[in-house]
């Protein structure tokens, strides 16, 4: 018998579990797939003025444990020597590979962008063959924006990696591990100089390597930024990675390719939850309390046909928003819970969070992964009991 179920494996579900293990907790995650978050730019979006909403909406329901939470998060990543900087109060700068500045919550160490004022020089670095940034584009849009008034000079330069075409994962892969990355290093030495600022595509090496901007940094003299770019992002998938590994040295259990389909209850609990694994065998697994984070309409959390939405384990309520296919309205569906997120009244051990949450809306928002990291583990606590975070709620 698990103390804490929590049914997916985005952001959400994993600061569920990083609550629950925390407590010392016997934790399972259940998911059918990974989460967004190895699709997203690793960085952690939210916009603390969303805490001021009306009572009903998830941000309001987070605000008690937002600073909690994304500590906790860092300090989750930061043993598997992912660092991450800024905090909830304030927005932290990055480069975008087309040049733009994006701003962000929480950002990896290796693509925050700090005194941009204080460099003359630019390298843009790209990879010959490999054609999902181009340094061309990127200094002239970084030129005109004006981000760097002190520019005197810039350049592009393209790294030969010895295989016709290249693409991110093999990239950042090949770099962390092969000796690519001391000729990556020796070919960019004669770059190297006062004031100047490398930018490159978000591929500077894998797990547990990460440091590999460190270390580039630390030979060159120069400063190195990874830019936050298109699919697929390597910062998303480090990410993912740091937080899973984290998590099953704290403890937590994971059963990957295991879809929920239902569950059963004994009065006002739920008692267990019915699961098929990938080759079709369907078995129950008993717990205590469960957190059902198990995302929006990409991670399959809510389904939509012609006639309705439906959260298909529970069957929980959906709210639907007005002009539903106007403006990206259709990202406010989801499901409404109480002060303690429970979506249902009749099942007092169910708790949700992330983005199957009623308002949530990502994209209008600009704050999908910070509310799922909060309300996830938010939660996680509520779900183990944790009487402070509930006179909080
Ligand atoms: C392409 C894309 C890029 C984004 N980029 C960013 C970004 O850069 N920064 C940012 O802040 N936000 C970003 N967002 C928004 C953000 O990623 C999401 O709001 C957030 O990841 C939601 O996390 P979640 O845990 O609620 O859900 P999800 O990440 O969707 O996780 C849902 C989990 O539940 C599992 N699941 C679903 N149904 C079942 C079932 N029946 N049984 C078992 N498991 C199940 C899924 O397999 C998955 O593991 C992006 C969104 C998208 C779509």
């Amino acid at each position: 018998m698990y103390d804490l179920v929590v049914i997916g494996a985005g952001m959400s579900g994993l600061m569920a579990a990083g609550a629950g293990a925390r407590k010392q907790k016997k934790v399972l995650v259940v998911a059918k797939g990974q989460g967004v978050l190895s699709l997203s730019s690793g960085c952690i979006d939210f916009n603390p003025e969303l805490l001021e909403r009306e009572e009903g909406s998830p941000y309001f329901k987070v605000q008690d444990v937002v600073e909690e939470s994304f500590s906790f998060f860092k300090g989750l990543v930061k043993r598997c020597g992912l660092n991450y900087v800024g905090s909830p109060s304030e927005q932290t700068r990055i480069l975008t590979t087309l040049g733009t500045v994006k701003n962000s919550c929480l950002v990896p160490e290796s693509m925050f962008l700090e005194n941009p004022e204080s460099y003359e020089r630019i390298i843009a670095v790209g990879f010959k063959g490999y054609f999902d940034f181009s340094p061309k584009m990127f200094l002239y849009y970084a030129k005109k924006s004006g981000i760097f008034p002190g520019l005197k000079e810039t350049e592009e330069v393209y790294f030969e990696t010895g295989t016709i075409t290249v693409n991110t994962t093999w990239l950042a892969q090949a770099l962390a591990r092969g000796n690519l990355k001391e000729k990556l290093i020796a070919f960019l030495k004669p770059y190297a100089g006062p004031k100047t600022l490398m930018v490159f595509p978000a591929v500077l090496g894998d797990l547990p390597e990460d440091r590999l901007f460190k270390e580039m940094e630390d030979v060159l003299g120069v400063r190195v930024v990874e830019l936050s770019g298109g699919l697929p992002s390597f910062p998303g998938q480090r990410l993912n990675k740091a937080l899973v590994s984290t998590l099953k040295e704290m403890g937590v259990n994971f059963l990957f390719n295991a879809e929920v389909i239902g569950y059963k209850k004994d009065l006002r609990q739920v008692t267990s939850i019915k699961i098929k694994e990938s080759g079709g065998r369907v078995r129950e697994i008993s717990g205590k309390a469960f957190v059902l984070a198990t995302g929006s309409f990409w991670g399959k959390g809510l389904w939509a046909n012609k006639e309705e939405i439906c959260e298909p384990i529970f069957q929980s309520k959906v709210y639907l928003p007005r002009n539903f296919a106007e403006d990206f309205n259709f990202l406010a569906s989801g499901i409404y819970t109480d002060e303690y997120l429970r979506p249902i009244k009749e099942l007092e051990n169910l708790y949700a969070a992330g983005s199957i949450l009623a308002n949530s809306n990502y994209l209008k928002n600009n704050s999908g992964l910070g509310l799922a990291l909060a309300s996830g583990y938010k939660a996680g606590l509520l779900a183990l009991g944790d009487r402070e975070v509930r006179r909080n709620a």
